[in-house]
């Protein structure tokens, strides 16, 4: 190669090579400015991303907040208007088993009726501000499901008639006993599939049908089937799937012709299939409708203990010594009819404080203890009994609280105060007698071990 030809090719190389770092450097310092303003960008979204966060725990906070309020409110509206309640429930159950001449009779079947449908209404928005927010508890007692359903069936008979429908049941006589689940949420459902039938049935008649479902489930596991038949209007197809919403009916005019509040089949469904259950429904317009639930229940054998047994009444409290914390007259009135020929020894305080003076004079065995009391509530007097800071009294005593609020927060300050069991209000004769004796069994255990 020539000394000229290689400097050009030298002098190009060299360009090449210069450009060639010119590209690089100039792409360099691009990147660098993108990394700049990615870093730029980044922290901005860090920023956004802090702020937003912190924004949304203000609003969280804010909605916890609201719904503790709502919780609140709805728990004490719930205690303000069931007490009132409970007492026309109680005092019109004792006058029906007066078994009163007709039509004084019929009278006060309706009285409990209305006063039932009121407390089933406040029932049922409690129950949905309970399961919206995730709070819902299901009580695991032992109860006979052929009684259970019995007394809801005649609960409603009365209307039946009076709509001049039939009114018929089919149950077959070997359903175990004793199930374990909730007998209340189970009457609930029953209560609103067997009204409105009879609601929406002219002519004919309503049938509930129970059964149980054989092969399904697993070990200890009882499915139970229950069908609610009518020969009424009937649901069109497709309305089929709007009536399990909320504040949902068929359409306008059913509220204006039926009454009702569209919240019944919607907790239903949610209640039956919190418990692993399902509810359908089947219809022909014109013809009528089926309901149809399956629920389990625990069923741990059937057990020799008086859980299974129908009549209540005969349980034996001779000798049990009582003592009613309750603040409200009335209900200590209904407490003293329910138990009256029992032979229970029935002492009572008005509140919690006066509970402590009587148990300092006197022995007691067992002590019902209402929750929201002037001076002392029975929390705290609970816990005072639990510190063992009052005289002549065992810090073990069973005490059972005397309830008309449904929240898990309420049955978890029960149990974390000390209180060993609770009734919930309206008192039900039946579910007393059954804790009643359930702790007097305990009680002359733990006597006989001692002597
Ligand atoms: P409510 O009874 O308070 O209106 P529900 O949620 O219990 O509320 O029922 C919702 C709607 O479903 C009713 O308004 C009615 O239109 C329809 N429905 C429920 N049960 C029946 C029935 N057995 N026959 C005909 N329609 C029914």
């Amino acid at each position: 190669m020539s000394e000229d030809a290689y400097k050009k090719a030298f002098e190009r190389e060299r360009n090449a090579r210069k450009e060639a770092e010119r590209i690089t450097e100039l792409k360099s310092r691009e990147l660098f400015e993108l990394n700049s303003a990615l870093k730029l960008l980044n922290d901005e979204l860090e920023l956004r991303i802090k702020e937003r966060t912190s924004e949304l725990e203000t609003a969280r906070n804010r909605a916890e907040a609201n719904t503790k309020a709502k919780s609140e409110f709805l728990s004490m509206m719930s205690h303000e208007m069931r007490s009132p309640l409970n007492v026309i429930v109680g005092l019109t159950e004792l006058l029906d088993q007066r078994e009163l001449e007709e039509p004084e009779g019929g009278y006060v079947r309706n009285v409990r009726f209305s006063a039932l449908q009121l407390l089933n209404l406040i029932n049922d928005i409690l129950d949905l501000s309970a399961i919206e927010a995730g709070k819902i508890v299901f009580e695991s007692t032992p109860f006979d499901v052929t009684y259970a359903v019995d007394q809801v069936f005649k609960a409603l008979e009365q209307r039946a008639i009076d709509k001049g429908l039939t009114w018929a049941k089919s149950v077959p006589d070997n359903l175990p006993v004793p199930l374990q689940g909730d007998a209340s949420k189970l009457n609930q459902v029953l209560i609103n599939l067997l009204d409105n039938a009879i609601k929406f049935t002219r002519d004919g008649g309503v049938e509930l049908s129970l059964d149980q479902l054989q092969n399904r489930g697993n070990e200890g596991e009882v499915w139970i089937a229950v069908e609610v038949t009518d020969s009424g209007k009937g649901i069109s197809e497709e309305n089929m799937d709007r009536i399990f919403g909320k504040f949902e009916q068929e359409n306008t005019s059913t509220r204006r012709v039926h009454g009702g509040s569209g919240l019944g089949l919607a907790i239903s469904k949610q209640l039956i299939e919190l418990q692993g259950g399902s509810i359908s429904c089947s219809s022909e317009v014109g013809k009528g409708t089926t309901f149809r639930v399956e629920l389990p229940f625990r069923y741990e054998g059937r057990v020799s203990e008086d859980v299974g047994a129908r009549d209540w009444s005969q349980v034996n409290l001779v000798g049990l010594r009582l003592l009613v914390v309750e603040d409200l007259e009335v209900n200590r009135m209904l407490l003293r009819q329910m138990l009256r020929n029992k032979g229970i020894v029935m002492f009572e305080a008005e509140n919690g404080k006066e509970s402590l003076e009587v148990l300092k004079e006197h022995d007691v065995d067992l002590i019902l203890m209402d929750l929201h009391m002037p001076e002392m509530d029975g929390i705290e007097a609970t816990q005072r009994i639990r510190e063992g800071r009052v005289k002549r009294v065992n810090a073990e005593i069973p005490i059972v609280c005397l309830t008309a609020d449904v929240f898990k927060e309420t049955k978890e300050a029960i149990f974390s105060a000390g209180m060993n069991d609770f009734v919930t209000k309206p008192l039900e004769m039946r579910r007393l007698y059954q804790v009643l004796s359930h702790w007097r069994k305990q009680i002359d255990a733990r006597n006989a071990a001692l002597s």
